[in-house]
């Protein structure tokens, strides 16, 4: 009594739209963030003095289990994991095997569907964090500590309507996923944060495997390169030059303001 943990709440879980017992919700679930020793080592400080923060209870357990198990679980199967210092990247791996070496400069692609990768699956994922992202700020344990909410509009109940299965995979949508080869993406996460690229328009990491999502107004030389969408399914394979680099830049503004925000309060 007293100290013991809160109990479970009930609440309207913003995805079913169902009053319901709401369970501790992540926005990016455990198993990615204990693959990132270094963010932890930084944040030991931080997070002990925040863990309360770390989680928030906003889903149904109905649903936050559904966001796992038609995206979330895959992409943790699949993304890299430098834990024992050896590589483990099960999706890029794979990919390799597939595909010519990489010089520096150049990016690789194959064919997810045609080699049997679940790529919906992929954009469950990208859609899935995008939506979280924009139906509030989610505390977080590292540095600056909450998210930035997103803002889409009317792509907010879209997104609902996929993610719940009630609608298909919007076509007027591009997801791409892209693995990386370099060993900086492998070990880290971006929460989702605007492109440089335009208004809805967004990009997100987690531990080697990239998304940049386009919400609408898909110029087709962008959309035909959707994991989803595009009839082969099609990955990228990136040793992070070029393009990658400006998709990072847009990453770096988003934190630099967070970090403005931070010390004006
Ligand atoms: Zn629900």
């Amino acid at each position: 009594m007293g100290k013991g943990r809160q109990s479970a709440p009930t609440g309207r879980c913003p995805l079913c739209t169902e009053l319901k017992t709401l369970c501790e919700s992540h926005l990016l679930a455990r198993a990615f963030l204990k693959r990132m020793p270094d963010a932890v080592t930084l944040t030991t400080d931080a997070a002990s003095k925040t863990s309360r923060q770390v989680t928030d209870y906003v889903l149904c357990q109905k649903c936050d289990q559904r966001l796992a198990k038609y995206g979330e679980e895959y992409v943790i199967s699949q993304c890299a994991d430098l834990r024992g210092n050896r590589l483990r990247f099960p999706l890029l791996q794979r990919a390799v095997q597939r595909l010519p070496p990489l010089d520096s400069r150049s990016f690789g692609l194959f064919e997810g569907r045609v080699m049997g990768v679940p790529v919906e699956m992929l954009g469950h994922f990208a859609l899935g964090m995008i939506w979280r992202s924009a139906i509030r700020a989610w505390p977080v344990p590292i540095r600056p500590y909450c998210t930035v909410k997103l803002e889409i509009g009317p792509w907010e109940e879209r997104l609902r309507r996929y993610l719940l299965g009630v609608d298909p995979f919007p076509a007027d949508v591009c997801v791409w996923a892209m693995l990386a080869a370099d060993i900086d993406s492998q070990r880290s996460c971006n929460f989702p944060a605007p492109s440089f690229n335009g208004q809805n328009v967004f990009g997100l990491s987690a531990l080697g495997i990239s998304f940049k999502v386009w919400l609408g107004d898909v110029p087709p030389a962008i959309g035909e390169y959707c994991c989803v969408n595009s009839s082969e399914g099609r990955i990228y394979i990136s040793n992070r030059a070029h393009e990658q680099a400006k998709y990072d830049a847009s990453l770096s503004q988003s934190r630099a303001a967070a970090r403005a925000a931070m010390s004006k309060s």
